[in-house]
């Protein structure tokens, strides 16, 4: 695939309501050439659901398919993003069975964590939340909102469920070779999402992307919605001295909230190899 312009936007991370976020695949196409979006990649977690029927052209868009997997490194949990996957492919299709059954299991052992702190009937309360295979943490912090629990799904999060909390679970996942392997078995290339929001060390994310490349990883999010030209600096310079391919996106998941909107976030720096050039 060749692309014609420079001024081209690539927004190569988003979510549509097949994962945990608010609008149809064709909804957030629309919104997409609204914003000036040229190339979209939808990224829902660890599903395919937004593929189905879903034309690669889309009037002056044009779609990439995309993934985005859950799995962890060490403690941490991690998400790794699958670009230009072929989503028909049978090993993908496979890994997507798995990850599904793996969020299964999760949210009933989240249900059993919840429970033993006093709060009734979590997984079941989740679960009425969800909509087909995607059921996850902010369906929890839903329902911890909808019984009184939090205040809002910021305050769940900050209390039971987000990162290092007793609902953050993380050990069903597929490991971090397994996933990159999907990927690269469809045709893709394996991306380290958003690898600020770990709260890694710069000593202990360079450590990180050392296993993601020897486990077959290619490229990296430099950029990740709205940060300061700082951290697109910092993240520049660590892909290009990893040797990596450069990816940006804004994890737009739903309007008319602090999450970024879709095409909006700082340009790719000079430095760095973008990913589509091997698309
Ligand atoms: P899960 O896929 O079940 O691990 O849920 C993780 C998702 O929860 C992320 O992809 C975010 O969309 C959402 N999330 C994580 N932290 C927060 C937060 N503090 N507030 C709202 N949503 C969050
Ligand atoms: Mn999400
Ligand atoms: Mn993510
Ligand atoms: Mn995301």
């Amino acid at each position: 695939m060749s692309y014609a312009s420079a001024a081209m936007i690539f927004d190569l991370h988003s979510h549509t309501r097949c994962s945990d976020g608010s609008l149809e695949p064709l909804e957030l196409v629309a919104r997409a050439i609204d914003q000036g979006v040229d190339v979209l990649a939808i990224t829902d977690h660890d599903t395919l659901d937004a593929y189905t029927g879903l034309s690669f052209e889309q009037g002056q868009l044009r779609l990439v398919a995309g993934i985005e997997f859950s799995t962890q490194w060490e403690s941490t949990g991690i998400h790794v993003l699958g670009l230009n996957i072929d989503p028909g492919g049978d090993a993908i299709r496979a890994g997507v069975h798995y990850q599904t059954e793996a969020r299964r299991l999760r949210a009933g052992r989240i249900g059993e964590i919840l429970e033993k702190k006093g709060i009734r009937d979590a997984f079941a309360g989740a679960a009425a939340l969800a909509q087909g295979d995607y059921i996850g943490r902010p369906h929890f912090a839903q329902y911890l909102v909808d019984i009184g629990r939090a205040k809002s799904v910021e305050d769940a999060f900050r209390k039971f469920v987000g990162d290092g909390k007793a609902g953050d679970v993380k050990q069903h996942w597929a490991d971090l070779a397994q996933v990159v392997q999907w990927i690269r078995d469809a045709g893709g290339i394996a991306v380290l999402a958003h690898p600020l929001k770990y709260k890694l060390t710069r000593t202990k994310l360079k450590r990180l992307l050392q296993v993601f490349i020897q486990e077959g990883g290619q490229g990296m999010e430099v950029v990740s919605g709205k940060q300061n030209p700082q951290q697109t600096a910092g993240m520049g310079q660590l892909c290009a001295q990893m040797n990596l391919l450069a990816s940006c996106g804004s994890d737009f998941h739903k309007p008319d909230t602090c999450w970024g909107e879709l095409g909006r976030f700082p340009a790719l720096p000079r430095n760095v190899t973008p990913v589509w050039e091997r698309f």
